[in-house]
């Protein structure tokens, strides 16, 4: 590995953790995706016009990699369309307008034999209630798909086989999250003890391990003293430098077992560790004990057009205007939306998208925090290659995509990118480098499906 970063002051910070997560009412409208980044569509249950209650299935999860969609609020659905969703990929979406009362779908009376279940059961429960895995490379796939092993968190749709669920040796939990000023997971961790300690069992029963690794930022006394109040699981509390992108999962597992993922397409099963987010582990218990739904999503507002910076759970499909609203509008006008974070987030045209279950973050910049791009041509400076924690060689990189030479790109290892960004933050050209790698990777994408057509 090569060296980390010590990224990065914000002018804006993260919310204050002394604060509760904030509970959004349900919109007028959600736009819901059909599918996740890295998912395939299920088979589709709702015609337009029909009318549809909160929790109701709008897919059916029928494939290895397919995970049910629900709808968030009751209502009509108005349209299914094709729109692009955050990463810029068409996708097919759901428009439920808002109509009669409203109810959260509150799930089946508590079930307290769930973890007595199988684990095939276990699986398939989580799969009909449409829990997704923890963002390893950029997106998500199901949770279900990760614990029977099918390795499609690889962005290049690879496989790399079956493997039994008994492959799964260590349970990492993390209760942070990897980029700055998002706190969603740790936010989470300040809720009811009672329930943290029965997500943690439920995940674990789940993975089919007697003990979970809780990975808290180091210098977070708060956070040990929580975990360590937990009986209902046996808990190691296992704490991490998260100094940005030291919290990505595969620099996690080199921190806390000093083991490597195999290049250049390791997924952390390969070294028996499935690592998992305490927003999930929540999305778990929620299926087995309550057979309750995905449909609400915990989101980090900040930005300089926001007035502080909150935690806010959101319905599944809630435009970015609504949430706009919510707050009473901007501060000031934004030059840049972004979902997800300041460095791996997606810059958006506009608030008409729906928060999707990928989103952790809305960001939303003035004019004074995004300079206007003065892209210069490349120095050699190897700055670049200094900070990569991927040990790849950026600067080649960007050069291979940048001049269409996208299988030369592949062969350096282009897939291994984890997209932290920081190869670009630091270039003193100002060359959008990972710009340059996403595109590469969609268009070696586009190579290998032609290639396996032949
Ligand atoms: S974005 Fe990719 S290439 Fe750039 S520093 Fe991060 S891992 Fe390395
Ligand atoms: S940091 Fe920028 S200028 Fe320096 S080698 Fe990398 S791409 Fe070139």
């Amino acid at each position: 590995m090569s060296g980390s970063l010590k990224l990065f002051s914000l002018p804006w910070g993260a919310p204050s953790l002394k604060e509760s997560i904030i509970s959004m009412s349900s919109p007028e409208k959600v736009l819901i995706p059909l599918r996740s980044s890295l998912c395939t569509t299920g088979e589709l249950l709702i015609s337009e016009g029909d009318v549809v209650t909160a929790g109701q299935p709008l897919t059916r999860a029928d494939g290895i990699n397919a995970v049910a969609v629900h709808a968030s609020i009751a209502g009509k659905v108005k349209r299914i369309f094709l729109q692009k969703d955050i990463q810029g990929e068409d996708i097919s979406f759901v428009e439920i307008e808002r109509e009669g009362k409203q109810e959260d779908f509150k799930g089946a009376s508590g079930n307290q034999d769930c973890l007595k279940m199988s684990q095939d059961e276990m699986v398939q429960r989580i799969t009909d209630c449409g829990v997704m895995g923890a963002r390893f490379r950029p997106g998500c796939v199901p949770l279900g798909t990760k614990i029977k092993g099918a390795g499609c968190e690889d962005t290049h749709g690879q496989q790399e086989g079956m493997k039994s669920v008994s492959a799964i040796q260590k349970l990492v939990v993390t209760v942070f999250d990897p980029e700055p000023p998002i706190t969603i997971n740790r936010a989470l961790l300040n809720g009811d003890r009672d329930r943290l300690g029965k997500a943690l069992a439920a995940l674990a029963a789940l993975a089919g391990v007697g003990q979970v690794h809780v990975a808290y930022p180091e210098d977070d006394s708060e956070a040990r003293g929580i975990l360590s109040s937990i009986s209902s699981v046996r808990v190691v509390p296992s704490p991490v430098d998260i100094s940005y992108p030291n919290g990505s999962v595969r620099l996690i597992i080199k921190q806390l077992f000093n083991e490597e993922l195999p290049m250049p397409d390791g997924v952390p099963l390969d070294c028996g560790i499935m690592v998992e987010t305490l927003e999930n582990a929540f999305g778990v218990l929620d299926a087995l004990e309550n057979k309750k739904p995905v449909t609400q999503k915990v989101i980090t507002i900040a930005g300089s057009c926001f007035a502080k910076s909150v935690n806010i759970q959101v319905y599944i499909g809630t435009p970015l205007s609504d949430i706009v609203d919510y707050f009473g509008g901007f501060k000031e006008e934004p030059k840049k939306i972004i979902l997800g974070g300041p460095m791996r987030g997606f810059a958006q045209v506009g608030l008409d998208i729906g928060i999707t279950k990928e989103v952790d973050a809305f960001i939303a910049l003035s004019g004074k925090d995004v300079t206007p791009a003065d892209i210069k041509p490349c120095i050699n400076c190897g700055e670049c290659i200094n900070v990569c924690p991927m040990g790849l060689l950026p600067n080649m990189l960007y050069l291979c995509c940048e001049n269409q030479y996208i299988e030369d790109a592949g062969q350096n290892n282009l897939g291994v990118c984890m997209e932290c960004g920081s190869c670009g933050y630091v270039c003193p050209s100002d060359i959008p480098i990972l710009h340059y790698i996403r595109y590469g990777k969609k268009a070696l994408k586009v190579l290998e499906e032609a290639e396996n057509e032949e």
